[in-house]
């Protein structure tokens, strides 16, 4: 009997601590969702319409990215309300991340793809002038077109890391998210091209922090700024676009373009017009892959 009953109340215990872990469990899993949401739904934005990243303020990324950088998008905090001309951020703001080729030779680079409707084109015309630049390659983008990387690669085009989501708040947080978000996406591209080097990391909206600089050379990585910004992802059009970049290019200029994160049709057609006038004036190179 008193067996018996001390049975029956070990069982009630165990009832118990199984039904609180339950219920921490449910709570837990709610605490989570807010997490969870926006990446669902990004995942079917990528696939639908394709991603916004530079117009858009810091998309599935809760409690990250400041709204203030959230909506400074590709141009850095120090560029804003400067002359328009994009021209490079202060010395200060970069922390030491290359903004020149260091050469007499000219690059262009092309961040937040793959996109399967703009990098196709992007690399056709970079064929047809025998031309070699450099994709800064967010993530998520990468393991969602892992084809698309390698035809980056197969032409002969370097890859720059540019974090797994284009978090433009990612240099806010602790060196350990840093380092696995800039991981992440390594592994992504690295399914994708297994023997390709990763030796750029470029910040989400040049929006570089000691901390990012530093988890990023930790990782192998040359931080990677610009110093042409003809500001593509705000839709100015192909004009303004080869305008400014025209005008703008000199020897050891690093260009910023954009082949995804929006309606990029503007900048394939400004592309179309810079590469003949470019190529005329400049060597172009794709960054080196063993950056000094
Ligand atoms: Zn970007």
């Amino acid at each position: 009997m008193t067996r018996g009953s001390s049975t029956a109340r070990a069982a009630g215990i165990v009832t118990l601590v199984v039904a609180g872990l339950l219920g921490s469990a449910y709570v837990l899993g709610r605490s989570l969702v807010p997490d969870q949401t926006p990446r669902q739904s990004t995942g079917v934005t990528t696939s639908a319409d394709g991603p916004h990243y530079a117009d858009q303020p810091g998309l599935g990324e809760p409690g990250g990215a400041p709204s203030a950088s959230a909506n400074a998008a590709e141009t850095g905090p120090a560029e804003a309300g400067q002359d328009g001309s994009g021209r490079n951020a202060g010395d200060d703001n970069l922390f030491g991340a290359h903004a020149t080729t260091g050469t007499p030779r000219l690059a262009l680079t092309f961040d937040d793809g793959p996109d399967p409707r703009y990098t196709p084109q992007v690399l056709d015309l970079l064929r047809e002038y025998d031309v070699r630049a450099t994709f800064c390659v967010v993530g998520e983008n990468a393991q969602n077109h892992p084809e698309l990387v390698q035809s980056i690669v197969d032409a002969g085009h370097t890859l720059c890391n540019h974090s797994w989501h284009h978090d433009v708040g990612l240099g806010a947080r602790s060196a350990d998210a840093i380092r696995s978000d800039l991981l992440r996406t390594n592994a992504a591209i690295r399914a994708a091209v297994p023997n390709a080097p990763i030796v750029w990391y470029r910040q989400p909206g040049g929006a570089w922090t000691y901390p990012v600089v530093s988890v990023a050379q930790q990782l192998g990585m040359t931080p990677l700024h610009w110093s042409v910004d003809p500001s593509d992802w705000e839709l100015p059009g192909a004009n303004k676009i080869t305008a400014t970049v025209l005008s703008q290019a000199e020897p050891g200029s690093v260009v910023l373009l954009h082949d995804a994160g929006g309606d990029r049709q503007g900048t394939v057609e400004a592309l179309r017009r810079i590469l003949p006038d470019l190529t005329a004036r400049f060597e172009l190179e794709a960054l080196s892959t063993d950056p000094t």
